[in-house]
């Protein structure tokens, strides 16, 4: 499981790094929704985990990578 104080804290600091980008911020915003709700690291495509490591990289993302690569196919 994701540690989810670990992932808030980390998406707090995006936060700070990228404010100047509203439509980013926005993203953000919704991730930390999706933390309060207990959603956060779920695709919203198939509903299955993402990674850990695409977490870490896009703690902001909706999509799982398999998804991601689907939309730009
Ligand atoms: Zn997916």
């Amino acid at each position: 499981m994701i540690d989810q104080a670990a992932v808030q804290t980390e998406v707090e600091l995006q936060i700070h790094l990228y404010q100047t980008d509203s439509r980013l911020s926005r993203a953000i915003e919704d991730a930390l929704a999706r933390i309060n709700w207990g959603t956060f690291g779920v695709c919203e495509s198939c509903k299955r985990a993402i990674s850990k490591a695409r977490l870490e990289a896009v703690p902001w993302t909706r999509h799982c990578r398999d998804c991601k690569e689907q939309e730009h196919a």
